[in-house]
């Protein structure tokens, strides 16, 4: 998650300003839309707003100051003011609002500092759902406290907890839908990247599977009705879970749950007209369920699959130099060696002159730093695509496709004299410098000669650069 974080040259008026008119635009409209989704009954079908408020607080902590509470207070007012709703029951109702949302705020706060560190990722989302359920249940307590009592007042006093459930209930609901998006989309920097990758990369058909999964289940929920529907999405939103980013899937799941939020009550509300409001709760509940889970699960999925690519990598790379192990590095030239686009390969085996005396002079940590300073040079002189592995000591191998021997002499000796200018600069110690001898082999593809064959040629041209002084470039014969 990025942190928000307005310039320094700002001064804290124009901050102020800007939290302001941010919150005072955003709450606004976002409570215009759920003012227009209210004609279902005296609740709304869906309000954004506190849940917008509530993520955008805790995404971006400058915000909550002085101008940004005003600003939202005056979006909040503002909104039902011009739908005209009375002053005292838009102030009450703008308390209520206040009052989830900074109660949430407020709990988020606690948990995160009192929560236990953990490196499991799923615990990240517990200061959230306690945010939203303590939030939620203030701010509901709150209005069936107060606005029962005021002039005007669509709520009444007898139908006080059912109200009540009602109420937390959609809040909750509210905050499965909207909360995850804005904690989870991207940064600006993050989502330049993305869209770079995606034109840089073709859409695989087995990539949208799920969502069109998920559109056929939907539209089933219009088809085949019955209680059974809150259930139709389940195997396409457990497949999305596993297959999509978590923005996405936050996405995602929230259109299917305003989909069929609408689309279910739409089904029971004219059957079961007397209990409307028990079976508003019900179905609100299943979707929280529902969304949640999806969730929890994109969470676990996201964090396997991390895990999964750092052992991976561990598996595959030398921890020091983090370079290629000799097991990968065996099995990608194989690879390379068969490809059809490659028509030729080209092998530099590269060996650190006299590393044992300046383990000696110095001890093995600077040889260590050593090493560490030679990789890092190689690799900023290799493509993305080069092979560069530690095969042991102070030996290593480069693998390079489709270069010509003479490009591949040039690299060879452009590395080779980079080794020697760049000298390593360690604290407290005067520059080392240091050369390296190279042995080259080159091939034409299609090849029958096995890759241990090129390995021991290139090896061959090393040791002919060590005898004829070090610090060379030598091609196999
Ligand atoms: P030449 O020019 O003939 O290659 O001489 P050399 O001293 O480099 O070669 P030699 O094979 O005699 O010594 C290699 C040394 O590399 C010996 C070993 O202690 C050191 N070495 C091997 N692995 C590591 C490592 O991971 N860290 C450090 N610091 N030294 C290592
Ligand atoms: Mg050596
Ligand atoms: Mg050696």
């Amino acid at each position: 998650m990025q942190n928000f974080s307005i310039p320094q040259t700002i001064s804290s008026t124009q901050k102020q300003i800007f939290a302001f008119g941010l919150l005072a635009v955003v709450v606004f409209f976002s409570c215009l839309l759920g003012i227009f989704t209210r004609p279902l009954s005296y609740f709304s079908f869906f309000w954004p707003s506190n849940a917008l408020l509530l993520g955008l607080l805790i995404r971006f902590p400058s915000l909550k100051s002085f101008g940004g509470i005003l600003g939202a207070f005056f979006g909040y007012m503002g909104a039902d003011l011009v739908t005209d709703n009375t002053f005292l029951m838009t102030l009450g109702l703008t308390l209520s609002n206040f009052v989830a949302v900074f109660s949430g705020l407020f709990f988020f706060n606690f948990a995160r500092a009192k929560l236990p560190a953990s490196n499991n990722n799923v615990s990240e989302l517990y200061p959230h759902i306690i945010a939203v359920t303590l939030g939620c249940f203030f701010g509901a307590l709150f209005a069936i406290l107060l606005l029962p009592n005021l002039p005007h007042t669509f709520m009444l006093k007898e139908n006080r907890w059912i109200d009540f459930f009602t109420w937390w209930s959609g809040e909750i609901l509210n905050a499965v839908i909207v909360l995850p998006l804005i904690l989870a989309a991207p940064g600006w920097s993050k989502f330049k990247k993305l869209i770079n990758n995606q034109y840089a990369k073709e859409t695989q058909i087995q990539d949208i599977l799920p969502f069109f999964a998920l559109l056929i289940s939907i539209a089933c929920t219009h088809i085949f009705y019955g209680p059974g529907a809150l259930l139709y999405p389940l195997a396409a939103l457990i497949w999305a879970a596993a297959s999509y980013q978590l923005f996405n899937l936050a996405l995602i799941n929230s259109l299917v749950c305003l989909t069929l939020y609408h689309s279910v009550t739409g089904l029971f509300i004219d059957q079961v007209n007397s209990s409307y409001l028990t079976t508003i709760i019900s179905i609100r509940v299943g979707l929280i369920i529902l969304g949640l889970a999806t969730l929890i699960l994109c969470v676990i999925s996201q964090n396997r699959n991390q895990l999964y690519r750092e052992v991976l990598y561990l598996a595959n790379h030398d921890s020091l130099t983090e370079t290629l192990n000799r097991r990968s590095f065996t099995q990608l030239s194989e690879k390379a060696l068969k490809h059809k686009n490659n028509h030729s390969l080209s092998l530099i085996m590269l060996d650190i002159d006299d590393f044992k005396k300046m383990n000696d002079q110095y001890g093995h940590y600077v040889g260590d730093r050593a090493l560490q300073h030679l990789s890092n040079i190689v690799k900023s002189n290799l493509r993305d695509h080069d092979l560069f592995c530690r095969i042991g000591g102070e030996e290593f191998i480069i693998l390079l496709n489709n270069n010509n021997l003479n490009k591949t002499q040039r690299i060879a000796e452009r590395i080779r004299m980079c080794i020697e200018h760049q000298a390593l600069n360690l604290e407290n110690l005067e520059p080392i410098h240091f050369t390296v001898s190279m042995g080259v082999s080159h091939t034409h593809l299609p090849t029958n000669l096995p890759l241990q064959d090129l390995i021991i040629q290139a090896d061959q041209a090393l040791y002919q650069a060590k005898m004829q002084g070090r610090n060379r470039v030598i091609l196999a014969s």
